[in-house]
């Protein structure tokens, strides 16, 4: 029984790897998952993996090897960023200027450039934390910003509704990237390292794929 979860996960993952482009990366979401589980999509070569809360992240971290990339795609309280600042690789979910000046600041301390993506609120839905364009557009030219030297802004990040309708999630995805389009043009257009949109989970991910999406964060699919 064990085993044959165990194989699963692993042909799953390759799946996924093997039908969308190579470009595109991958970032296997652990919440609720056991280590061994972890440890199949690990032992394959790959290392970057999400969780949306703090705390699994430490958990996580003390079970697994240390050279697993870790993403924190979850809502991101701001007194909670010292715990994760040693070695977060990426932080898919800013939504506030004052959680990117701590995300600096607790860099800083251990010497680290972060990098970040503003995640947008794209969804119908009411729940969904998140930026709009204007709001996005005020943090980045915030006298504050430009003096942020520990965080590398990578892109940006977006959820689409929880809905079975697809043109409605296309047209969301599509919106992100218009979003990501405008800010690069008037904000990052030499700046290389502004390439990413995080878009696309288990049951929306080849739409994202379709409309652009640069890192997919898909975690059921995998692990069920
Ligand atoms: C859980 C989660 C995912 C992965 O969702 P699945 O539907 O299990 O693929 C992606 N992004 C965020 C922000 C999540 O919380």
């Amino acid at each position: 029984m064990l085993i044959h979860a165990i194989m699963t996960v692993l042909q799953n993952f390759l799946n996924i790897r093997n039908e969308i482009p190579g470009g595109t990366e991958i970032v296997a979401v652990t919440k609720f998952r056991d280590p061994e589980e972890v440890m199949e999509v690990y032992n394959a070569g790959h290392k970057i993996f999400g969780e949306n809360k703090v705390q699994e992240i430490i958990r996580k971290r003390e079970l697994l090897p240390h050279d697993v990339q870790w993403h924190m795609i979850g809502h991101l309280q701001t007194n909670k960023v010292k715990y994760i600042a040693p070695y977060i690789s990426m932080i898919h979910s800013i939504d506030s200027l004052k959680l990117l000046a701590e995300v600096n600041k607790q860099a800083q301390k251990h010497n680290r450039v972060i990098d970040c993506l503003l995640q947008f609120y794209i969804a119908t839905e009411e729940t969904k934390y998140g930026l709009d364009l204007t709001e996005a557009i005020q943090i980045i030219e915030s006298e504050e910003f430009k003096k942020f030297k520990n965080i590398e802004l990578c892109g940006v990040m977006g959820m689409a509704s929880l809905s079975d309708d697809m043109k409605l999630i296309r047209s969301e995805f599509q919106n992100l990237k218009a979003i990501f389009t405008k800010l690069k043009t008037e904000y990052f257009q030499s700046n290389t390292l502004f390439k990413h949109i995080s878009m696309g989970m288990t049951n929306d991910y080849h739409i994202a794929v379709e409309e652009g999406s640069t890192i997919v964060r898909i975690g059921s699919k995998i692990f069920d």
